[in-house]
């Protein structure tokens, strides 16, 4: 008989499984490289070493009753049944696979982009009068998200506390109301680095959900192995690294990811912010290499960032020594990254920002004015007028967005000194004041 498609998934030690009998889940204790090594490599249907992309919407089945047993919650994905995409996808849930192993949790789903990952959390943890707990230091769009769009629409109630000051955390989780405690594993724009374990605790003791953006951060920073209940991510920067895909993931307990696909009460089900299967597919095969890049990503902002303090430039990055959690980064990432690719410059003004990103980009070559980051080409951003213009003046100051920070997410195209000769090129002219 011949051996079925099914026969041929390369059972790895730690399927993560959704629904069913959960496995001890030893993903959550190792690096994650050697976690992502460990899930199951699925083949194609005819044996191609890639796994086949399961293009349709809706799913087949042999007897009548099944579809009864299917929307009876009977026979679901970890089964290897499947009843409509908007719900599970046999691809989008092998790429999930991967992201849970990334991340050490028990389980993940993917989403349409970071922000339908991020609300839809929000949506299934908090109901109707919930509160959270974050960070005065977000994305710009998690930002608008908690201070006007849930408070309009869902009475879902925000305190933004300085996350560094942990009694003031405590102090702002309200028990009992208090469901979801959120910051950012290193911030965007500022690059403050939280100290996972503690909020965890924290939070954990407090009973809150504990919830974890690790977008600036994949591979160098595990926030569930610290401790934090859910990871989500915006797949559109560094795990994508094409700069061409939006997509988002939640990772956390199969608890959680489940009742996102709850027929009657999933926010993932209802709202429906899917993930393309080929998309999905495209996506897996990048997390492969995601390491490699990281660690490109990482060293070359470690060296740009040492030589731009040698020449003065006020740097901020948490692997210098004067970054304010240098100590604490070093306590908690997985070493053989790095620091993160991300660094800030900060110009003071906006003109002089303006400035040297137009020499960086038109003069030099050394990369491009734009938002995001995780691309193989460094990008650009004025954060005060662009990413962060969502928050008002005020909030900017408190998150401490300089108006003239630039934030760079460092690519890895090229030479090393090839890009270091264009930064030193387009500093040259800024300091003889060229126009651009
Ligand atoms: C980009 C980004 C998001 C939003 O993700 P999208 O994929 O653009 O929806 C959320 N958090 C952080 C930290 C981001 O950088």
């Amino acid at each position: 008989m011949a051996e079925s498609a099914a026969n041929r998934k390369r059972s790895g030690t730690n399927d993560v499984v959704l629904g069913g009998e959960r496995k001890k889940n030893t993903l959550r204790d190792v690096d994650p490289a050697a976690a992502l090594a460990l899930t199951r490599h699925e083949f194609g249907e005819h044996g191609g070493v890639n796994m086949s992309i399961e293009a349709s919407a809706t799913f087949t089945v042999m007897e009548p009753d099944t579809l009864r047993r299917l929307f009876a919650g009977e026979l679901g994905p970890d089964r290897d049944f499947f009843i409509y995409s908007r719900h599970f996808n046999p691809t989008v849930l092998n790429l999930s696979r991967q992201m849970a192993a990334l991340e050490g949790t028990e389980a993940a789903y993917c989403t349409a982009s970071g922000m339908s990952a991020i609300s839809s959390v929000f949506f299934q943890l908090c109901n109707s009068g919930g509160h959270v707990v974050a960070s005065t230091t977000l994305y710009g769009g998690t930002h608008a998200l908690l201070s006007h769009f849930l408070p309009r629409t869902c009475n879902i109630s925000t305190t933004f506390v300085d996350i560094a000051d942990l009694e003031a955390v405590e102090s702002a989780i309200v028990e009992g109301k208090t469901k979801v405690l959120y910051f950012e594993s290193v911030s965007n724009p500022s690059l403050k680095v939280a100290n996972i374990p503690e909020l965890c605790r924290l939070g954990h003791a407090k009973g809150v959900t504990v919830v974890v953006d690790n977008t600036f951060a994949p591979m160098v920073l595990s926030p569930a192995r610290l401790g934090a209940d859910v990871v989500v991510h915006s797949i559109s920067k560094f795990i994508s690294g094409g700069a061409d895909i939006i997509a988002g993931a939640v990772c956390g307990p199969a608890r959680l990811v489940n009742s996102l696909m709850d027929l009657q009460q999933g926010a993932l089900m209802l709202l429906g912010p899917t993930m393309n299967a080929k998309v999905a597919f495209e996506l897996s095969e990048r997390i492969p290499h995601l390491g490699l890049r990281m660690k490109e990503h990482c060293q070359r902002a470690l060296v740009f960032a040492r030589r731009l303090k040698k020449l003065g430039v006020k740097v901020i990055y948490p692997g210098l020594e004067d970054h304010p959690e240098h100590d604490l980064f070093k306590s908690l990432f997985n070493k053989e990254y790095g620091y993160g690719g991300l660094l800030c410059v900060d110009m003071e003004t906006v003109e002089r920002a303006n400035l040297l990103m137009g020499h960086l980009q038109n003069y030099s070559q050394f990369g491009f004015m734009a938002v995001s980051l995780g691309y193989y080409e460094t990008l650009m951003s004025c954060s005060g007028s662009s990413t962060s213009s969502e928050m008002s003046e005020e909030e900017q100051k408190l998150a401490g967005i300089s108006p003239g920070l630039v934030r760079m997410s460092i690519g890895y195209i090229g030479t090393l000194e090839q890009k270091w000769t264009q930064m030193e090129k387009a500093l040259a002219r800024f300091h003889q004041n060229q126009p651009l």
